[in-house]
């Protein structure tokens, strides 16, 4: 029995008699060394149709645990706000190392490690890897994880299931991402220790299964997992990518009559989108506002601009990513006063039929630019 306070982990696959066993990994022939440089680690949590026969390659969704699931794991229900706070919290915990925690699937000739967070079925475990890696021999592994709503559990799950694709195996502390338990409230980290390796949730003493890279840095029987990280991947690298950031619409030039309201548009591309980022925006190079919010998983920007004052308008928007990685891009256009005609040629959008009768309120004239910051499907905070 379990109790209230203490989730079951993961266990090692069910060989074909149904007995867990703990097995090493075959090294595979013709295996090259490691190449990807930082490691990638993509949370799928769109669910997968699981792939026989082809190991546990992810760019196929390929498991040896398929029949587990009978051949399928169901996409997260979880909102936006929390597949955010999973990725943020993972990417937190491996913030050390040269590990880059994506939800995007990487491209087709890149190496990465995937974990499916999602429905599992009903199952006994809270997550799952296919077997222990030892040195990470195969470059990309799949494994599993159950669809957590907490980011603490998700993100301690999902590292503990990639870790043992990475050749790290369970140890007995509370403090551990390889402990079998996950306690709750506590915060889990790959410790700077050597920890008793155990075979099981009975916290077993075993010798243990990767021994060429235990033994590198503790006794036989124990493991110290910062080191290990550090030995694979290396120190984190940081993010000297800037965003691809765009303002879509309006189209530049566009002419508007008052009253109106439009969105100003961008689509953003960054390879660890969705992230934070700081947003600066000018009028005329004068700030207009600044905020610093998560952008959707699908998230666009989008600034809702109502009734400005007359006038032409260039307004720039600077893009940070958590990185420092700055993008910008600008946009023109031009505000006429009500009854104003529209120049013939204009692209620009009209004010909608019967938006005039809506006049309430009135509009000062100490009203500037007013923007009013929104990101489709996300939340934001202040610093
Ligand atoms: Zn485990």
């Amino acid at each position: 029995m379990l109790t209230a306070s203490l989730l079951l982990v993961s266990i090692l696959v069910a060989d074909p008699n149904g007995t867990p066993s703990l097995t090493a990994a075959p090294r595979p022939a013709g295996s090259t060394p490691r190449q990807t440089a930082p490691e990638l680690l993509y949370i799928n949590f769109e669910g997968a149709v699981l792939q026989k026969g082809c190991g546990n390659d992810p760019h196929f969704n390929c498991s040896t645990l398929a029949e587990t699931f009978d051949g399928y794991v169901g996409p997260y229900t979880g909102n936006t706000q929390q597949r955010l706070s999973i990725l943020q919290a993972t990417r937190q915990t491996v913030a050390e190392y040269g590990v880059r925690v994506v939800t995007r699937r990487p491209p087709d000739d890149v190496d990465y490690t995937m974990v499916i967070y999602g429905d599992l079925g009903e199952q006994s475990f809270a997550g799952v890897a296919p077997y222990i890696d030892c040195e990470d021999l195969n470059l990309g592994d799949t494994s599993f994880t159950a669809a957590f709503t907490g980011s603490n559990t998700g993100s301690t799950v999902i590292l503990q299931e990639a870790a043992h694709t990475w050749g790290l195996e369970h140890v007995d502390s509370e403090l551990d991402v390889m402990n079998p338990f996950k306690s709750a409230g506590l915060s889990q980290s790959f410790v700077d220790d050597c920890l008793p390796i155990v075979a099981n949730t009975a916290l077993e003493r075993t010798p243990g299964t990767c021994n060429q890279i235990h033994t590198q840095f503790c006794d036989p029987g124990f493991q110290n997992s910062h080191r290990e990280m550090l030995l694979l991947f290396g120190e984190h690298e940081p993010d000297v990518e800037p965003p691809l950031f765009e303002l879509v619409y309006p189209p530049d030039a566009s002419t508007f009559v008052l009253p109106t309201t439009f969105v100003l548009r961008g689509t953003i591309e960054d390879e660890l989108h969705p992230q934070f980022y700081d947003i600066a925006v000018f009028n005329n190079g004068e700030p207009v506002g600044d905020e610093r919010m998560g952008v959707g998983l699908e998230g666009d920007l989008e600034l809702v601009i109502t009734d400005p004052e007359p006038g032409e308008y260039a307004v720039r928007v600077v893009l940070t990513d958590e990185g420092g990685n700055a993008s910008e891009d600008t946009v023109r256009f031009t505000i006429l006063p009500e009854g104003s005609e529209l120049p013939e040629d204009d692209e620009g959008e009209a004010t909608p039929e019967g938006a005039e009768a809506c006049a309430l309120g009135g509009r000062g004239g100490d009203r500037g630019l007013m923007l009013a910051l929104v990101v489709l499907a996300t939340w934001r905070r202040r610093r």
